[in-house]
């Protein structure tokens, strides 16, 4: 479990954090829902090492960390296949093993065949896909996943969320995903941890029981959820 004691953390205007107390549950979607500004991407850059608490600690840090923003930062000069050669070329020496992972990652985001075309060619969703895909090829334990799916609609989200969810069935990694978005939380949350405007504290913490992928938004847990959700931000 990675665990948040009295963290502390100011940019030299802003005070983000001041004795931020969370622990993250391991192989799980930890959410990670707030205002925007409240400190939603300090609070990863400190779980990816960029930046450190300035008081508190941070128990159980992950040294591998895999990534994925709002936008696909995918290579544009090399296809997708070379995207994805690209970061498991690191860990892994043996070609004909890597060529086998990559193809498997693509089949799962339905990709299987785009591994030639470069990233310009791919519409935004395919590169998304890429992106989880490449996430989940890099041997991590820890995922990041910032506003992965911010401006995205309905219909495509939808899908992005899909090969999201394949990958991750296959292989689990301690999710933490940002959103300031309650239906994306009630949708991939295991555990949501609802932020106040900063200094940011954990306003409220709940758990969601039911599978990701049996999920309905208009089902009544999720509804519970977010009605809580919506009360409490309301009330401050
Ligand atoms: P969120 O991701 O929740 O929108 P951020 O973590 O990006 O919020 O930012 C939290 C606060 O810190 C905001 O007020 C933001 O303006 C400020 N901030 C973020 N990055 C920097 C920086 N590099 N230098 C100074 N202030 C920053
Ligand atoms: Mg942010």
């Amino acid at each position: 479990m990675i665990v948040f004691r009295n963290v502390s953390f100011a940019y030299p205007a802003t005070q983000v954090f001041s004795d931020l107390n969370l622990s993250l549950e391991e192989d799980r979607i930890n959410c990670i829902l707030g205002p925007s500004g409240c400190g939603k991407s300090t609070l990863l850059n400190m779980l990816s090492g960029d930046i450190f608490p300035q008081s508190g600690k941070i128990e159980n840090a992950e040294k591998r960390v895999s990534y994925v923003f709002q936008s696909p930062r995918l290579v544009p000069q090399i296809t997708v296949l070379q995207n994805l050669d690209l970061i498991l070329k690191s860990v892994v020496k043996d070609k004909a093993e890597r060529r086998k992972r990559i193809v498997s990652a693509l089949e799962l985001v339905e990709l299987e065949n785009s591994g030639d075309m470069y990233p310009v060619q791919l519409s935004g969703g395919m590169a998304q896909r890429v992106a989880l895909a490449r996430a989940f090829l890099f041997p991590s334990r820890l995922l990041l996943m910032d506003e992965p799916f911010k401006g995205l609609d309905v219909a495509l989200k939808k899908s992005i969320i899909g090969a999201f969810l394949s990958l991750y069935g296959r292989e689990k990694k301690t999710v933490v995903f940002v959103t300031h978005d309650p239906d994306e939380a009630v949708t991939l949350g295991d555990k949501i941890f609802m932020l106040s405007d900063k200094p940011a504290t954990v306003l409220a913490e709940f758990s969601v029981s039911e599978k990701q992928s049996e999920r309905k938004i208009y089902d009544a847990e999720l509804g519970k959820i977010k009605n809580e959700i919506y009360k409490i931000s309301e009330n401050r």
